[in-house]
């Protein structure tokens, strides 16, 4: 009876996180998300709805189509795993209530954007203002006041801006993009400032612990090494599941 609640949203987590991977794929290309349904990027043969449940259909199939025997991105299974394990952070972070819901299709949305700005090095306005959108009207239902929000989107996009100028001042190149910008507004309107400081500063912190080795094992410039969303979207989600601990054990060292 305990295991029952976690249980039922880990497997309605496989199963949006099976919608998820349709808005990855097709946010971008500027498609619908709803219609037509799923057909195998190879030879475009209808998915059959046997054929496309959450993780098991992928392991029956071997991870190939069933039609053309093409390979099935281990990616599918890989974002139906990640969506269910966000659907179970929240919960733990929240508790079974209204907060919960919006801050799991929060995360779905920092899911989404990281993929795709993997892909495309792009961040859809529809995810970042839609966001902010979103955010703003639900603020009730989420712990910060809409006065937070309303600092945390300024702090966050101004901030960027700031540090957008400030690394062209100085080195008269681009490092990041105006959807960096958004994100960050988006991801301060759902933290507040003090999420905004957190997100930015474990962001650069990951992204360069990750990015500067990658970037030499490629061989390639910093500036189009790796895009900064994933990063952006990772410190703003440990912020939310751990933050305030952190926080709190971190001022705690200082005094
Ligand atoms: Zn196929």
């Amino acid at each position: 009876m305990i295991l029952s609640v976690p249980l039922a949203v880990a497997v309605i987590g496989l199963f949006i996180g099976s919608f998820l991977n349709v808005c990855i794929h097709r946010i971008p290309r500027g498609e619908s998300i709803v219609f037509p349904s799923s057909s195998c990027p190879g030879c475009g043969a209808r998915i059959r709805p046997w054929d496309n449940v959450p993780i098991l259909s992928y392991l029956i199939l071997w991870g190939k189509c069933r039609s053309c025997k093409g390979k099935i991105s281990i990616r599918y299974p890989l974002v139906e795993a990640l969506s269910a394990l966000l659907a179970l952070a929240m919960l733990y972070r929240f508790g079974l209530n209204a907060s919960f819901a919006v801050y799991y299709v929060w995360t779905c949305a920092l899911l989404v954007i990281t993929f795709i700005d993997l892909d495309h090095q792009i961040i859809p306005d529809s995810l970042s203002i839609g966001g902010i959108v979103a955010g703003l009207a639900l603020v009730w239902w989420m712990p910060v006041s809409y006065l937070d929000a309303l600092i945390g989107l300024g702090l966050g996009a101004g901030l960027l801006i700031a540090v957008i100028y400030g690394y062209f001042f100085l080195t008269g190149k681009h490092g990041m993009g105006g959807g960096d910008v958004k994100l960050l507004g988006m991801i301060g309107v759902f933290t507040g400032w003090q999420g905004v400081l957190f997100t930015i500063f474990t962001g650069s912190l990951v992204g360069s612990l990750v990015g500067i080795p990658w970037a030499l094992l490629q061989r390639k410039n910093m500036q189009t090494a790796i895009p900064f969303g994933p990063f952006l979207a990772l410190g703003a989600f440990i912020y939310v599941l751990f933050g305030e601990p952190i926080i709190a054990w971190y001022f705690g060292i200082l005094a």
